[in-house]
């Protein structure tokens, strides 16, 4: 019955070229994750046609970012007739058993004869005339609401809004890297550095051998749910070890953590100035754990100078699970492999770091070479989302 979907997106604060440049972007990804599907955007809105299945293809839209709902629509022409015939088949469709309704206008085209209480009313009218008893017409609280919508190039007929995910089509905030270890919180993360329309690049540390190449392969698994929400993305495998041997050595042990930590900064800042990124996320919260005390925080942060952005700062870890379990990275974080800074646990770990004691452990290391020597031996991994 329905051919064609209505895509909404958010307008607010919409203007000129920026629009223009938003909806080409929004469309853009669209196309992305509906590859078969032709997406429109005519008659000032974004269109896709339903064929096929329709779970499908809502399955999929919930999964870009910028989209605020969706609706199954027929498109009529202007006949009152044709209207009717819409309307009912909509309320038949949503309640085959019958029940209250409501019609719903609204013109943006204002030549229209009618205003929208009287379009209302006559629809709502031809609509009972055609349709069985065990529908009758509630204008105040039906339990189904018709809209027809009258515009320039047609009547538009539904009776279904799908709330999408919201946020900014991913590209139209920029580019970040994000620091992806194999937790609970950092693919969190990242989903939300997305959903705020930031093109994201990955990051992740790795010990081999300490750590397993499964440990690894987790963390592959991670990027490409999460690859589901962008299409496609860069995971840079940094290998950490010898960093983290030269740490043992020369630093002392309750610094480990913190040490380490201003390593993994500089080396995430370094790609991201290589890559064009402009911020760096990580998924720290406020608390959880001896390196995330604010103390700590100042003593890490202080080693670069790129902006670090921690979206689960605000986040009680409930909330956090909540979120992996929606977009389906949980279940792949409480995997049990090890991760490359349990390995290098200390006993008692600093948890009001200095920096003075940062800064003259670092005096006896040649922290660029290190850093170097790490990059050399890295690499990337092109992620696609599954099934690409
Ligand atoms: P997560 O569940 O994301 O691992 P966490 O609560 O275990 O977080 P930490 O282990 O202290 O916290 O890590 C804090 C953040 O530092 C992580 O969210 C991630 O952004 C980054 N991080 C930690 N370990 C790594 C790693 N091996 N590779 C890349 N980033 C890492
Ligand atoms: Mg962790």
């Amino acid at each position: 019955m329905y051919k064609l979907l209505l895509l909404r997106y958010g307008e607010l604060g919409l203007k000129g070229k920026n629009k223009g440049q938003f909806i080409k972007r929004l469309q853009d990804n669209i196309k992305k994750a509906l590859p078969e599907k032709e997406v429109l955007n005519t008659w000032g809105r974004l269109w896709v046609p339903i064929d096929g299945d329709l779970e499908e293809t809502l399955d999929a839209l919930q999964c870009v970012f910028g989209l605020y709902s969706v609706s199954p629509v027929i498109k009529c022409s202007r006949d009152y007739e044709e209207i009717a015939e819409a309307a009912k088949n909509v309320l038949q469709n949503a309640r085959p058993q019958g029940g209250t309704f409501k019609i719903e206008s609204r013109r943006s085209d204002k030549t229209f004869p009618l205003t929208s209480p009287e379009l209302s009313a006559k629809i709502g009218c031809m609509v009972l005339d055609r349709i069985g008893e065990e529908y009758t017409v509630d204008v105040r609280h039906p339990e189904q609401r018709i809209d027809v919508e009258v515009r320039h190039e047609g009547v538009f007929v539904f009776g279904q809004t799908i709330p999408m995910s919201g946020g900014l089509p991913v590209g139209a905030s920029g580019k970040a890297v994000v620091m992806l270890s194999g937790g609970i919180d950092s693919p969190v993360c990242a989903y939300l550095a997305m959903k705020r329309g930031v093109k994201v690049e990955m990051i992740h540390f790795h010990s081999f051998p300490y750590t397993s190449e499964r440990a690894k392969e987790k963390v592959v698994d991670l990027a490409t749910v999460l690859a589901k929400y962008c299409g496609s993305l860069k995971l840079h495998v940094i290998h950490f070890t010898d960093i983290q041997m030269e740490i043992r050595k020369t630093c002392r042990e309750d610094y480990t953590i913190t040490m380490m930590r201003r390593f993994m900064y500089r080396i995430a800042e370094r790609i991201a100035r290589n890559r064009n990124c402009h911020a760096i996320y990580t998924g720290e919260s406020v608390g959880q754990v001896a390196s995330q005390t604010l103390e700590s925080m100042e003593a890490i942060n202080e080693a670069i100078r790129m902006p670090v952005l921690r979206p689960l700062c605000g986040f009680d870890k409930e909330n956090i699970i909540e979120i992996a379990q929606k977009i389906g990275t949980f279940d792949i974080s409480i995997r049990p492999y090890e991760d490359c800074c349990t390995i290098f646990l200390p006993e008692f770990p600093k948890i009001r770091p200095k920096l003075k004691e940062c800064l003259e452990m670092e005096e006896n290391m040649e922290i660029d070479a290190l850093i170097n020597d790490a990059l050399e031996k890295s690499y990337v991994l092109h992620i696609k989302k599954e099934g690409q």
